[in-house]
C-alpha cells in the first residue's frame, strides 16, 4: 500500500482556507510517490470538496455527519485519531492557524507521536519527513525529524507555499460515515466572524497600516482601526502579532507572509526585521512609527516619528477629524 501524506482541510465561515490548498501543492511537489490525501470534515449536504479538486490531491477523504457543522476541535481530533489509526498515514499537514493550532496537538497527544510547528519548509528522505523551522528566538533554521514514531505531524504558516491548480486533476472522493462522533459539549459555538482583513486585500491595498510588537495593545489596535477605516487602509501585521486573537498569518507582512505594494504604509510599532523588511520593498511612501530612534525600521521610511504608537494616532486622529 502506497504511503499516504494527509492534509487537514480547515474550512472558515463555509470557505476552505487558502493554507489547505499550500499544503496539498506543497505535499505534491515533495510526494516521491506517496500518495496525497485531504482530509475533510463536513455536513452531509456541503460539497466543499468540488473547490478542493482543483489542486489536484489523489484523493479526498470526506468524512460526513451533520453533527461536523459545529463540531469543536476536540471532536474534530478524536475523529481524526480514529481515521489515522485505521489509515496508518505517513504524515499529517495542518496550517499553522487558530484552527490548525487547536486540532494537531490534540491529535499528536492521542496518537502518541511528534509535532513540529510553524515550518517554514518541508521535504522527504525516504518516508522521514525533514520539518525545517526557525529556533533560538528566529536566529537559526533547523530541521526537525521524527524517527521513531508515526504519523510525521507539522504546521505549516499560511502563505509559506504557493497554491498551484492543477488542469488534468483525477482525484479519488471516498466518503467516511462510520466514525464514532465523540460529543465533547464544552464548547457551545455562538456565532462565526470572518477574520478582520485578508491575505489578499493587504497585497492589493493602496494604504496599510502595518502593526507591530510595540503596537499590539488592544486600545493602540482600537486606536489603528479607526484611523484603517478613515484612511481606506487595510492592516497588516509583523509576525509576533499573528498570534493576537484578531489577526493570522494570513495578516502576515514579510518574507513568509505578503508582499505588498501600497501608495501609503504606516508602520507603527514595528523593528524592521529584515524578514518584515523584503514584505515592504514595493512600498511607494512609507511612515514609521517606534519609540527608538535607532529601530532599522527607519532606514526603510520616508517620514519617521519617534515615539509611543498611542500618542501618534491619537494626533493623527485629531487632526484628520
Ligand atoms: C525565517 C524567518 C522568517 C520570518 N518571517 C517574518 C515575516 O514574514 N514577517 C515578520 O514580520 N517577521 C518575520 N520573522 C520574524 C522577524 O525576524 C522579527 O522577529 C519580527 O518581524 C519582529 O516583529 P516586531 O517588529 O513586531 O517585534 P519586535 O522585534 O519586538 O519590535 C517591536 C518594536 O516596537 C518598538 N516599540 C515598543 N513599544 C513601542 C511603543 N509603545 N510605541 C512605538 N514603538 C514601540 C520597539 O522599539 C521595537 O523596535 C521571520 C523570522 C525568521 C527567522
Amino acid at each position: 500500500m502506497a504511503q499516504e501524506i494527509w492534509v487537514y482541510a480547515e474550512k472558515h465561515v463555509g470557505i476552505i482556507q487558502p493554507v489547505t490548498y499550500q499544503l496539498i501543492t506543497k505535499a505534491k511537489k515533495i510526494a516521491k510517490g506517496k500518495k496525497v490525501v485531504v482530509v475533510l470534515f463536513e455536513a452531509m449536504n456541503s460539497k466543499l470538496e468540488e473547490d478542493i479538486k482543483a489542486y489536484g490531491p489523489d484523493e479526498i477523504m470526506v468524512v460526513r455527519d451533520d453533527r461536523l457543522k459545529d463540531a469543536t476541535d476536540s471532536e474534530i481530533a478524536s475523529l481524526m485519531t480514529v481515521l489515522a489509526e485505521r489509515h496508518q498515514p505517513n504524515s499529517i499537514l495542518f496550517g499553522a492557524t487558530v484552527v490548525g493550532r487547536s486540532i494537531a496537538p490534540r491529535l499528536q497527544a492521542k496518537l502518541n507521536t511528534g509535532l513540529t510547528s510553524d515550518c517554514l519548509d518541508l521535504s522527504f528522505e525516504e518516508d522521514l519527513l525533514i520539518q525545517t523551522k526557525p529556533s533560538y528566538g528566529d536566529n537559526i533554521m533547523c530541521e526537525i525529524i521524527c524517527p521513531n514514531h508515526r504519523p510525521q505531524m507539522a504546521s505549516v504558516r499560511p502563505n509559506t507555499f504557493k497554491a498551484e491548480k492543477v488542469t488534468d486533476a483525477r482525484v479519488v472522493v471516498t466518503e467516511v460515515t462510520d466514525l464514532p462522533f465523540k460529543e465533547a459539549p464544552r464548547v457551545n459555538i455562538i456565532e462565526e466572524t470572518p477574520l478582520l482583513s485578508k491575505s489578499d486585500s493587504i497585497a492589493k491595498a493602496d494604504r496599510v497600516i502595518g502593526l507591530g510588537r510595540g503596537a499590539s495593545d488592544d486600545k493602540v489596535i482600537t486606536l489603528a482601526e479607526e484611523l484603517a477605516r478613515k484612511l481606506g487602509a487595510k492592516i497588516g501585521v509583523t509576525r509576533p502579532l499573528t498570534d493576537h486573537a484578531k489577526f493570522s498569518g494570513e495578516d502576515q507582512i514579510g518574507q513568509s507572509g505578503n508582499s505588498i505594494a501600497p501608495k501609503l504604509l504606516i508602520n507603527l510599532g514595528v523593528h524592521g526585521a529584515v524578514q518584515y523588511s523584503t514584505g515592504i520593498e514595493n512600498a511607494a511612501m512609507v511612515i514609521s512609527v517606534n519609540k527608538d530612534a535607532k529601530a532599522p525600521i527607519f532606514k526603510y521610511s520616508d517620514f519617521s516619528y519617534v515615539g509611543n504608537s498611542k500618542d501618534f494616532l491619537e494626533g493623527f486622529l485629531k487632526v484628520i477629524q
